[in-house]
């Protein structure tokens, strides 16, 4: 299989050691595809977006489906993300997407990530899922004044609520890094892999059939459907949709080579934080916050007290490269919360997001494969557009419109040089460093 990191980063036998999987009951343990199989779709990856659109196939189509991964569900992305549940999805901003797009059309995106956010709460009450919801809204502090000057700009014409520099230590929200905050309302932090989870035994109530431990290895055309092949079994189904984000395979289907770009991204967890420690720092608000750089720092104080930080996750999948990046994100962690050095990282781990050569998440058909469809791309923004372009990808799957926005049923643009993907990353982290300048006390 093509793929652009090393293999440890594909390993699904090295399940990473995260907080959430710590503090989650385990998933259900979903045997491996057997002999061989059939099925009306067949979904690759068991992440919200394969998750979701079986879910939907299930319950508004009454469709046979067949889930594969080649781990566990959750154990990609969905089961180690930050739990941020908040709008996003490209890496274009509103105007941007505006002048390439079209008013209108950028509307429509926007429309779907409102959409997204409420899925997401839909799905925690309709299935019962107790995820730890937290406190609506999320926080963009700025790491420089110029960003701060842009904020009130921006509060102007948007919905936003401004906290000056010298109001966040009452706001929960301060760091001797941040020149004052801006709150957009729409959103709320979760438990990531308590949220997979709960997809997962929703899907299996409602009768979808998930096999774990099934890489998918050969996808191809057979007697008018699809034939997926793993190491155990067969799957032939007519239609299939591929949902492997940052997991997928450059060979899986060809067509898919160059249009994604994996990125890694870090987390740590620090050990519980004691009512003074937070106090000290200045930070006692549980919402989920990030700072205005380019490579974006992510940060959140967990319901139980732990604080969680993330951040870019370095160019290779080598655990003594991960092990560096893993200290250098506890550098900056230290760095912008300065009372908090003496506490301990519990745990860290790493995982892949997805962006694509368009810079916008694709939910649609493959051009030129009968009832081939892929839903990826979400820009490492994914809990909520995940799980609402996969509930509306099965409506296409099923025969009817697909309802994803216009502009994320364009196929994305193949990257220039694919083969130089991680060079280019790493060029575009030196320019974005240097833009977003060195990082110091406000
Ligand atoms: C460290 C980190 C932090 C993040 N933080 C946030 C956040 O706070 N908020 C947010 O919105 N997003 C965040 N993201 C991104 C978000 O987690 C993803 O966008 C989202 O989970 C993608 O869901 P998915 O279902 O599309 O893919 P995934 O959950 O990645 O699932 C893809 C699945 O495909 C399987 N697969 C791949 N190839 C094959 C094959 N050939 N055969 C069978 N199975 C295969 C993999 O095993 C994997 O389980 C973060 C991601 C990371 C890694």
């Amino acid at each position: 299989m093509r793929r652009l990191y090393e293999p440890e980063a594909y390993d699904t036998a090295n399940w990473p050691d995260s907080h959430w999987r710590a503090t989650a009951p385990p998933p259900p343990h979903c045997a491996p595809l057997d002999v061989a199989e059939r099925a009306d779709v067949a979904i690759i990856g068991a992440g919200y977006a394969g998750l979701s659109a079986a879910l939907e196939l299930r319950e508004a189509h009454g469709a046979d489906v067949a889930v594969l991964d080649a781990g566990q569900p959750g154990w990609g992305a969905s089961g180690r993300n930050g739990g941020f549940a908040c709008l996003g999805g490209s890496k274009l901003s509103d105007a941007a997407l505006a002048r390439r797009f079209g008013a209108a059309a950028a509307q429509e995106f926007r429309d779907f990530q409102d959409a997204a956010v409420a899925r997401v709460a839909h799905n925690l009450s309709r299935y019962g899922i107790d995820a730890e919801r937290g406190p609506d809204g999320e926080v963009c502090l700025a790491h420089r004044p110029r960003d701060w000057t842009r904020f009130r700009r921006e509060a102007e014409a948007d919905e936003l609520e401004l906290i000056e520099r010298a109001d966040l230590r009452a706001a929960g929200l301060h760091g001797p890094t941040f020149h004052g905050a801006k709150i957009a309302p729409e959103g709320f932090p979760l438990h990531p892999m308590k949220y997979v989870t709960g997809l997962a035994r929703a899907a299996i109530a409602a009768g979808a059939r998930l096999h774990g431990d099934s890489l998918v290895t050969g996808l191809a055309r057979e007697g008018g459907a699809w034939r997926l092949t793993t190491a155990t079994g067969t799957l032939h189904a007519a239609q299939v949709l591929i949902a492997t984000n940052g997991y997928s395979s450059d060979d899986l289907p060809p067509w898919i080579a160059g249009r994604t770009l994996p990125v890694l991204s870090t987390i740590l967890v620090t050990r519980p934080l004691s009512a003074a420690e937070r106090d000290a720092q200045g930070w006692t608000s549980q919402r989920m916050a990030f700072d205005s750089r380019k490579l974006l720092h992510y940060f959140r104080l967990l319901p139980c007290g732990r604080f969680l930080f993330g951040m870019r996750g370095g160019l290779s999948a080598r655990p003594d490269r991960l092990a560096q990046v893993q200290r250098e994100a506890r550098r900056h962690f230290e760095l912008m919360f300065p009372a908090w050095r003496g506490v301990e990282t519990e745990r860290t781990w790493s995982g892949l997001v997805c962006l694509t050569g368009s810079l916008t998440p694709f939910a649609g058909a493959v051009p030129g494969a009968p009832g081939l469809f892929a839903a990826f791309g979400w820009h490492g923004n994914g809990v909520t557009p995940a799980s609402e372009a996969g509930r509306r990808i099965a409506h296409a799957i099923a025969g009817r419109e697909n309802t994803n926005p216009r502009l994320m049923q364009q196929p994305p643009r193949r990257l220039p040089l694919p083969g130089l993907r991680r060079t280019m990353l790493q060029l575009a982290y030196i320019g974005y460093g240097l833009r977003d300048g060195p990082m110091r006390a406000a």
